[in-house]
């Protein structure tokens, strides 16, 4: 497909968007950062009659606190989340996550509404969220949803978003004074790979290595994100000695149920979710001993 051959239309206020998307009777696509767009309207798996370029809307591109929570506009750039002191402080799982995003291109360019919106079970923002209990903000012209985050994905590709909705903001918790979280990914290269597995872990810490409470969200190894609830029951179960994070791994291993596709197998992707939370609990330990 030519460029020339493609409609786009570009709003100039987050209102003329949301006007856009409710009186657009054929197919649409909002574009951001353009990183996935581009490469699948390439491919020719996206290819929506109208392209809705968001991209100036900058009214969407923040980072606030907000009654006690954080606020991230789904334009914000991976490069803004790197670079922000406040989630620096408050959600390092989602700056180290962003971090690993691509290479330096895609952070400047892709946007956390992009990553999101994508909604691929290897997204590495995504896991992040669901250890920071994110909440995504939906507008229409007329209504406003806020949804818990485990409740947006409905399979590889697929969210509960509906055609004249957009992102509109992302709401997180952030850490606590004895919360400690990471971000740890196993991709086929160094760069600009996307994850064969990643997770998030976020521990809230008592004395030693007392766990009270932790969260782990795994990617790629099901059809969304997935908590693992099951090794998260062990977590404050005993202080989290190597003997119990050995453990914990291998409940990891049978709690994924990753499939095999052309980037890793069912088996390799257990086994590397297994050797990630692992590392992942080892270096929390190490970050809580020396906070
Ligand atoms: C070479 C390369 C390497 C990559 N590496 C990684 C990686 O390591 N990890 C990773 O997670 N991703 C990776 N990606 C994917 C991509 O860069 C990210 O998903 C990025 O965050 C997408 O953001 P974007 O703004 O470019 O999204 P776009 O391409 O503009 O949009 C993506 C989707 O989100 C929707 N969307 C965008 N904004 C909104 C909104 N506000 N409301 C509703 N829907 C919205 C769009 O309609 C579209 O369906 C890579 C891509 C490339 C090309």
């Amino acid at each position: 497909m030519l460029v020339s051959e493609i409609d786009i239309i570009t709003p100039q206020t987050v209102n003329d968007c949301l006007l856009i998307l409710s009186s657009h009777e054929t197919e649409h696509r909002l574009i951001a950062g353009g990183t996935d767009a581009v490469v699948r309207m390439k491919e020719g798996k996206w290819r929506p009659s109208t392209w809705i370029n968001i991209k100036r809307l900058k009214e969407l591109r923040y980072i606030k606190e907000k009654n006690g929570t954080i606020h991230i506009g789904p334009l914000t750039t991976h490069t803004d989340i790197i670079h922000s002191p406040l989630l620096q402080k408050k959600a390092n799982v989602l700056v180290e996550a962003a971090r690993e995003v691509g290479a330096v291109q895609m952070q400047n360019m892709g946007t956390i509404g992009g990553n999101i919106g994508t909604a691929s079970p290897a997204g590495d923002t995504i896991p992040a969220l669901y250890v920071l209990d994110a909440t995504i903000e939906l507008q229409s012209l007329n209504t406003k949803r806020l949804i818990p985050i485990n409740q947006f994905f409905i399979g590889p590709g697929r969210t509960i978003m509906k055609q004249n909705e957009m992102i509109t903001n992302i709401i997180i918790q952030p850490q606590a004074e004895n919360e400690v979280g990471i971000f740890q990914k196993l991709g086929p290269r160094k760069a600009q790979s996307i994850s064969i597995v990643n997770v998030a872990i976020m521990l809230s810490m008592a004395k030693d290595r007392k766990c009270l409470e932790g969260k782990i969200a795994f990617g790629s190894v099901a059809p969304t994100i997935v908590r693992a609830k099951k090794c998260e029951a062990l977590l404050p179960l005993s202080p989290l000695t190597d003997d119990i994070i050995e453990n914990i791994a291998k409940v990891a291993w049978k709690e994924v149920m990753p499939i095999t596709d052309g980037r890793a197998t069912a088996e390799y992707r257990r086994d590397m979710a297994s050797a990630l939370l692992k590392r992942g609990l080892y270096r929390l330990m190490k970050r809580w001993e020396n906070k």
